[in-house]
């Protein structure tokens, strides 16, 4: 393979090829530490030649590639495969960080134009700063990419409102498995001229194309702001909460956050923050408006709509208005903290799984009642962005009890019933982050023949040598 690389270094010159050891096996880390794979190097272009150029030599010698952004996917999706025929084929990382030819803005048209390399927050940052809003928002902005969140249709905490990664996308460039440059930048809200290449992309997961720039919407940036906390007594009441809550604050609900006791008992433990009025029994919501109106303005709605719904609704127990922005900062720690605490707390089994909301209940009682019926003693974390229909299920070991001997012994079975249960309230066992390797045979499982057999086409039309993320989310 060293012809490979000197062949590289005729064909992109500039391109940053490394091959040191410790960078290699950095990259084909995953972020959760599940996948730890090997590539001949790490390749850094600086702009959409040297991608074109790269895809074009890794072609010639069948090497295939790894796309990574920030590589906070939580899937296994920009490493290398690590089984199966995939994990046999000659891989380089190829990492999108030093991409960022574009960042501008067009004011009258409400979008931003940029380069897949730069990171989420940056992307906020910038239209901050010109007056509107980029109302992507993850855990994950400060490392994530642009690129990374449109390949894996990235959701988060505001998809109730602006809708997720997908939605907020005008038109994107992209590299085929070719080399060619494709799709468009124009940004246009109406084009019914052919196919959507923009709709293939996004989800695709690095599977059918390099993403190298993006026209996304903005939005005006909110003028008020207001954030509650509602102590409810299970995801019953926090449904029929929402329900209450849209009839009246449609326009300005942007979150609306679920969490069940013991995913706050896991935060306290883990971060001083304490939940308001916490302790009494029952789960929590935290619901945030906002509005281009004045704080005057959105609070008073906000009160009364609230103070209507402790009346009418006897399953809601109590409400908390954050007073001022450290307190906003306060409510949000303990849902954004969650993940963290509990990956400090020890293993545990992760599911994101989605159904329409008025199934969640449903789902979240046949999930864990199934669980009890096979006898497995479980600590259920629960918490998600319920306004979505989307729940992060996950299941921890039982205080004393060994966190890895317990996913040893159980994870294939707890894996099974909970998806069991969201197929069967018509949900689905990936919500927003992806199937990646980790889920590409289950994908198979429950996808039907006709749809799959769909899936393995595109694939073979696009990139017909398996060149781009092999063994990812279709097994050609
Ligand atoms: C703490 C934390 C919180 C998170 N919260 C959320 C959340 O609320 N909602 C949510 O949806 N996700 C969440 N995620 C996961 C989420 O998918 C990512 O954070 C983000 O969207 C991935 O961006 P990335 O740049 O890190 O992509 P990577 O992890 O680098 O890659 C993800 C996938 O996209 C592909 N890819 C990357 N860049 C490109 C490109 N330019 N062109 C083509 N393919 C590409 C990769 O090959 C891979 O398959 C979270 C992750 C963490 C660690």
């Amino acid at each position: 393979m060293n012809e490979f690389l000197e062949q590289l270094r005729k064909q992109v010159p500039g391109l940053l090829i490394n091959t040191d050891a410790a960078v290699i096996a950095q990259a084909c880390t995953d972020w959760r530490k599940r996948y730890r794979t090997s590539a001949l190097a790490v390749l850094e272009p600086m702009n959409t030649r040297q991608v074109q150029a790269i895809v074009k030599t890794c072609d010639a010698f069948n090497v295939a590639i790894s796309t990574q952004g920030g590589n906070t996917g939580l899937v296994g999706g920009a490493v290398p495969a690590a089984e199966g025929h995939a994990a046999t084929r000659a891989h380089v990382v190829l990492k999108t960080s030093r991409i960022r030819e574009v960042l501008k803005l067009d004011e009258s048209n409400m979008t931003l134009t940029a380069s897949a390399g730069y990171t989420l927050h940056e992307i906020q940052e910038f239209a901050d700063a010109h007056g509107f809003l980029f109302p992507l928002s993850l855990a994950s902005e400060g490392t994530c990419t642009l690129g990374g969140n449109l390949a894996s249709n990235a959701g988060g905490v505001a998809v109730l409102r602006y809708g997720n990664t997908r939605e907020l996308c005008l038109g994107l460039e992209f590299i085929n498995a070719q080399g060619e440059l494709c799709g468009d930048l124009r940004g246009l809200r109406k084009n019914n001229t052919g196919y959507d290449l923009r709709h293939l992309l996004i989800g695709s997961e690095g599977t059918l194309g390099l993403i190298t720039t993006a026209c996304m919407k903005v939005y005006p940036r909110p003028q008020s702001r207001c954030v509650a906390w509602l102590n409810v007594e299970n995801i019953h009441a926090a449904t029929e909460a929402l329900g209450y809550i849209q009839k009246r604050l449609y326009s300005e609900l942007s979150s609306y956050e679920w969490m069940n006791a013991q995913a706050i008992d896991v935060v306290e433990g883990q971060f001083p923050a304490r939940a308001p009025k916490h302790g009494q029994q029952g789960d929590h919501v935290l619901a945030e408006f906002t509005s281009l109106g004045t704080e005057f303005e959105l609070r008073d709605r906000v009160q009364t709509a609230l103070a209507e719904l402790l009346d009418d609704l006897a399953s809601v127990q109590n409400v908390t208005l954050a007073q001022n922005g450290r307190e906003i900062e306060l409510f949000w720690a303990l849902r954004e903290n969650i993940s963290e605490a509990q990956a400090k707390h020890g293993l545990n089994v992760k599911h994101d799984v989605a159904c329409p909301v008025s199934a969640l209940p449903r789902f979240h009682d046949m999930a864990l009642q199934s669980i009890e019926e096979h006898g497995i003693d479980v600590c259920p974390v629960l918490f998600g962005h319920l306004g979505d229909g989307n729940l992060h299920f996950n299941l921890s070991a039982p205080a004393g009890k060994d966190a890895a001997t317990f996913l040893d012994q159980h994870q294939s079975t707890l894996n099974s019933l909970v998806h069991e249960a969201i197929l069967n309230c018509g949900g689905t066992i990936s919500a927003e982050h992806g199937i990646g390797q980790l889920k590409a045979s289950l994908l198979q499982q429950v996808t039907s023949t006709s749809n799959y057999n769909m899936f393995k086409a595109l694939k073979q039309a696009m990139d017909p040598a398996d060149l781009f993320n092999p063994g990812k989310v279709i097994i050609v």
